[in-house]
């Protein structure tokens, strides 16, 4: 320790400090480190730990004897070429040591890496090793850091040295690597003491986890790699628990808002519309709607997530729901993510109704539709009707969430498609004064993480068994070479009565991307390979009542072959479009492509999924999806396209496809914390930290449980902290 008083906080700003100073405080100031606290959380993106570093004539060893993990290698630059092998350019770069050569090659980016790596230069090289075609080491798109004289010997001193991103504000202030980890060495001496713990000490102690302080220190220069994993794990452990912490209080706060329409089951309405289906529910559905049922039965609101595949039946199970709070003399909305799909909501459902009527008279229920787009006279009229509570069924968009519409008596809302909504559309209705219960329904299922995280202030029912007539979709993947190949089993087909989906990414030519236009390849079609069938063309440009018009000239069978954009999406059942081609599919997410599949099976018939891409890509040879852990991340972004289409035909399953999908996509990208409400996650993440979501939900939820208003003094430490730092996100969670 250095014997220097230190008479600034923590909050104090970063210009007290010694070496840093009013010009340099300025350029910190421009990444958002403003005080002497906001430094101490300024932690390394990565560590060199030296003694894991091995010399080249070593690395050679380990890679002669089988080793297959990642090492490190200190080395001069002595060399640098580029060679060009057809279109392609890579970059060897060569090194040494004092023991002997290895060498680095890029195949991408050729062009920056040649610039930054110059004769003479020394960088530490991290990645697993491979040899050459002549016997040499040699690393393939690795990991590296430069270093400089200094820190090389430094380096020798066999510690863990602490690397920063050093972004171009701080360049630009004079401030490296090396006077950034000078500046945090002081800082971390003289103040990381005053820093106050952010745990209750009873949660340290019973899950093992370091102190604040200790954390700090270790997390910037650790004194093992154990210390350092356990300084990472402390700051995972500290976010996800507040985050649950939110997660525990936003439920709760919908819970302790009794609004008291404890319905019951009034007549047979529901038992006679179930008479009316012609088919049974699965017991899928008849579990989700238990569970359905207890919550509206009881005082406790309902707030719950109801997931099920494409075609795994939702919509008649909200219905069902609705129907229950229809009984009790309320009103029910259901909410669509389209105009096309509320649109078609509200037929289906008329019709339902209708049935019902003829089957059972006097069991009369008005459905009304509210879209954005209608004319202001028709608008008014069923402005009206729900205010004056003549409609009891009420479909449409978010137009159903607009200051006009004037509620007589919402008691059940449905949420289809949630995704694209949020939650915040509920804070919405609970702003206009009502708190009914809500369902929300989602076709993508979500990976187990994330619906303890950002969806965890949900209940969740899964519908999972599809409804039995269906047989499981066969899916393959397909060169375009195979073209004109799939065009004649779709002829043949044809001729069995199957109904074909063709889709394409994108509506007009884009040279750019070089996608076909679905207009374009209607029109070549239609001369070519199905000039005997008959097509139509549906895509994203058209309003939505003319899209709505061809499908249901579809369904009526004007049309053998529907060549599509991707707004087939969501949209009408076509039962005997049993078929769905899907060009350029590596262009496509995975979830979309599942959704897409979703569009055909949902008859008795065999139905069949053809993706189709670049021939090159069908050949890439994608092992076990388990595997993905081990493959560098510039070996996932080459075969992420490969993966998502060898995943598509390997599994009929929503949930293995969303959890693969959370792998490719990062967890970063998956979903957006802001939306929900919630903070964003900085230390952890949702792919690899599930035990630690696991464990801090039930820890924070305990901790609710017991103490919902953390009045405890063993909980003033969490109170606090959550004021301090989450208050953004307490909006939906208050405590008093
Ligand atoms: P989701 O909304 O989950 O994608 P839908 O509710 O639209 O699925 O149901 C898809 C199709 O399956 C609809 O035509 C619906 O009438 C039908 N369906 C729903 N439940 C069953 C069932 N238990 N048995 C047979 N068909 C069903
Ligand atoms: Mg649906």
């Amino acid at each position: 320790m250095m014997k220097t008083v230190t008479k600034n906080t923590l909050d104090d700003s970063v210009q007290y400090l010694k070496s840093v100073g009013p010009k340099r405080a300025e350029s910190f100031s421009k990444i958002g480190i403003r005080t002497i606290r906001d430094l101490l959380l300024y932690f390394p993106s990565r560590h060199l730990d030296r003694t894991t570093v091995l010399t080249a004539a070593k690395a050679f060893g380990y890679l002669m004897n089988g080793y297959d993990g990642e090492l490190t290698v200190i080395g001069k630059v002595f060399e640098k070429e580029k060679k060009r092998f057809g279109k392609r350019e890579i970059l060897k770069v060569q090194f040494r040591d004092e023991t002997g050569f290895f060498e680095c090659v890029w195949f991408q980016g050729t062009k920056y890496f040649y610039s930054v790596f110059n004769e003479g230069e020394t960088f530490a090289i991290s990645s697993k090793p491979d040899k050459s075609k002549y016997g040499a080491l040699q690393f393939i798109h690795p990991d590296f850091d430069k270093i400089s004289e200094e820190e090389n010997s430094f380096l020798n001193t066999g510690k863990i040295i602490p690397f920063y991103r050093i972004p171009k504000e701080l360049r630009s202030g004079n401030i490296g690597d090396l006077s950034l980890r000078r500046i945090l060495s002081l800082a971390v001496e003289n103040y990381v003491e005053q820093i106050e713990e952010t745990l209750p000490g009873e949660i340290i102690i019973q899950n093992k986890l370091i102190n604040l302080p200790e954390a700090i220190r270790n997390y910037h220069f650790p004194e093992s790699t154990e210390k350092l994993n356990s300084a990472k794990k402390r700051f995972k452990f500290e976010e996800l628990f507040y985050l649950e912490l939110l997660v525990a209080l936003r439920k709760q706060n919908y819970q302790s808002k009794l609004i008291g329409n404890k319905m019951s089951i009034k007549t047979n309405l529901v038992n006679n519309f179930l008479k009316t289906l012609p088919f049974e529910l699965t017991n899928a559905q008849l579990k989700v709607l238990g569970e359905i049922k207890n919550d509206l039965l009881s005082e406790k609101p309902m707030n719950r997530l109801l997931q099920g595949d494409v075609g795994s039946g939702k919509t008649i199970v909200s219905l069902i729901a609705m129907l229950i709070a229809v009984d009790n003399g309320f009103q029910a909305a259901i909410m669509a993510p389209t105009e096309i799909l509320a649109d078609q909501h509200a037929k289906n459902i008329s019709a339902m109704m209708k049935k019902l009527q003829d089957q059972y008279p006097g069991s009369e229920y008005k459905v009304t539709l509210l879209l954005g787009g209608q004319k202001k006279l028709e608008r008014d009229k069923r402005l009206q009707e729900i205010e004056l509570q003549e409609s009891d069924i009420i479909v449409g968009t978010h137009a159903l969430f607009e200051e006009k519409v004037k509620y007589k008596n919402l008691g059940l809302v449905v949420i289809d498609e949630q995704h694209r909504f949020g939650v915040r559309q509920r804070a919405k209705l609970q702003s206009k004064g009502i708190t009914p219960e809500v369902l929300v329904m989602s076709a993508t299922p979500i990976p187990r993480t994330i619906s303890m995280t950002i969806y965890g202030d949900l209940d969740i029912s899964v519908i999972d068994e599809m409804p039995k007539n269906r047989k499981p979709i066969k899916t393959v993947l397909r060169g375009e070479r195979k073209l004109p190949e799939i065009f004649r089993f779709i002829i043949d087909k044809k001729k069995e009565g199957y109904q074909i989906f063709i889709v394409y990414p994108l509506v007009e030519e884009s040279d750019k991307l070089e996608l076909k236009a679905a207009e374009t390849f209607y029109e070549e079609l239609s001369k070519t390979h199905l000039k005997n069938l008959k097509l139509g063309l549906i895509h994203g440009r058209m309003p939505w009542q003319e899209k709505e018009e061809k499908m249901l000239l579809f369904l009526k069978k004007e049309f053998d072959v529907l060549v599509s954009t991707t707004v087939i999406e969501v949209g009408i059942d076509i039962p005997d479009a049993n078929i769905i081609l899907i060009n350029d599919a590596h262009r496509f997410g995975l979830s979309q492509l599942h959704q897409l599949r979703g569009r055909v099976g949902r008859s008795d018939k065999q139905a069949y999924c053809i993706l189709v891409t670049k021939d090159e890509i069908v050949q890439y040879n994608i092992q076990q999806q388990l595997e993905l852990d081990y493959l560098s991340s510039a070996m996932i972004e080459k075969y992420k396209s490969a993966i998502r289409l060898q995943t598509m035909v390997k599994t009929n399953n929503g949930f293995e496809i969303a959890e693969t999908d959370l792998r490719l996509r990062g967890p970063g990208d998956i979903f957006s914390t802001k939306q929900s409400g919630f903070p964003d996650l900085k230390y952890a993440d949702v792919i690899h930290d599930a035990e630690l979501i696991s464990l801090t939900k039930n820890i924070a939820f305990d901790v609710i449980n017991k103490d919902p208003s953390l009045e405890s003094p063993s909980n003033q430490i969490v109170r606090k902290n959550l004021i301090k730092h989450y208050s953004d996100n307490l909006q939906y969670a208050k405590i008093a």
